[in-house]
């Protein structure tokens, strides 16, 4: 245990807040007044801060900027049917950031400093929590070196920071994505299961080379063989086939997303079967030619579920069966957002109060 009370609180002089239109948000582009922040120096965390959101100095030469020592998580609180607010599995991000820092040779978060720093920026910004059904408050967390040294070798110095955006619900689009079987993202023994920045800027360039073919986004295939499935664009993905609830094995390659884990529960508590496996674009394709594909859809903190609409193999395009009312991606997704706005049963104890 770390005492890390109190923290240090300097509130904003003018409140952007009622500048906002909640109604029309953009994705990621309207920050809330506070931000949290706290540095490790010298082998120690040093007094956490919450501050106004805004620029702050860097240095030039930091590791983060150059090597690519950054970190960072996603997550969202979510207005309670009880006018509270409550974060989704936030001890699951906590341990994820921490093992993405490990990867990049980062320091620990501990989780005290990690939930009450949390707890304390929502608290403060509580009113930047959306209320409208759907809506939230995405949360990131990150974090990076701040030696202003040019060598290569792990920062001595970090900081870890958390802000939010408020967002509106997600426009679940019908997905077109296609196999990609040149490029890859990540490799078994690479940083792919981490959050780090690094894995994010490489897969700017194939995704834009299918953004230009008109696909949404990617079914990331293996480095090796390129034949099995490991992630949608930035979700993982979730095959409903034959009547069983099929998802690729987690690997190095592939990130442990939130999301898959509890639609995975969810599945398990309806009395599905779940398989986490090897699948292969080769068995999603006969599976779809067959008519045993019933369902194919991305799983994310921002989406929530993605349903694929569309998928490209080969030069070709193929067209999925539209999901029935009662389909499980359907089910899983009302589900989520009842316990979400803390309106179903959260029997897995899911949700933390702030
Ligand atoms: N894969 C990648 C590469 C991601 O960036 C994300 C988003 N964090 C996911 C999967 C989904 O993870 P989660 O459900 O925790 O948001």
């Amino acid at each position: 245990m770390i005492d890390i009370l109190p923290i240090h609180t300097q509130r904003t002089a003018a409140s952007r807040l009622e500048s906002v239109d909640f109604a029309h948000i953009e994705f990621g582009k309207v920050f809330s007044d506070h931000m949290f922040a706290v540095d490790f120096i010298n082998g120690e965390w040093q007094e956490p801060q919450i501050v106004p959101y805004g620029d702050m100095v860097v240095s030039p030469a930091n590791s983060a900027l150059h090597y690519g020592q950054a970190i960072f998580e996603g997550m969202k609180a979510y207005h309670q049917a009880d006018g509270g607010v409550a974060l989704f599995r936030p001890l699951d991000n906590w341990s994820r950031l921490n093992a993405s820092a490990e990867r990049m040779c980062m320091p620990e978060i501990p989780e005290e400093l990690f939930m009450q720093g949390l707890k304390e920026l929502i608290r403060l910004d509580t009113k930047w929590v959306p209320t409208a059904a759907g809506s939230s408050l995405y949360i990131r967390p990150f974090m990076f070196a701040t030696d202003g040294f040019i060598g290569v070798r792990p920062s001595f110095n970090y900081r870890f920071m958390i802000f939010t955006c408020p967002v509106n619900t997600y426009y679940n689009k019908p997905l077109r994505v296609r196999f990609e079987q040149k490029y890859v993202r990540s490799a078994e023994g690479g940083a792919g299961y981490a959050k780090a920045a690094g894995n994010y800027g490489g897969a700017m360039y194939p995704s834009k080379l299918a953004h230009d073919q008109g696909y949404h986004n990617l079914i990331w295939t293996d480095a090796t063989e390129h034949q099995y499935v490991e992630e949608s664009g930035t979700m993982n993905i979730i095959f409903v086939m034959d009547g069983k609830v099929i998802t690729p094995a987690l690997s190095t390659s592939i990130l442990d997303g939130i999301t898959r884990r509890s639609v995975l529960a969810l599945a398990h508590d309806m009395g599905l079967t779940v398989e986490e496996r090897k699948v292969s674009s080769r068995e999603v394709m006969e599976a779809l030619a067959a008519g045993k594909l019933e369902e194919a859809f991305g799983v994310g903190t921002a989406a929530t579920i993605a349903p694929i609409a569309t998928i490209g193999y080969q030069d070709q395009d193929y067209d999925l069966p539209v999901a029935a009312s009662n389909a499980f991606s359907h089910r899983v997704r009302a589900a989520l957002d009842a316990i979400r706005a803390g309106e179903g049963a959260d029997v897995h104890n899911w949700m933390v109060r702030v």
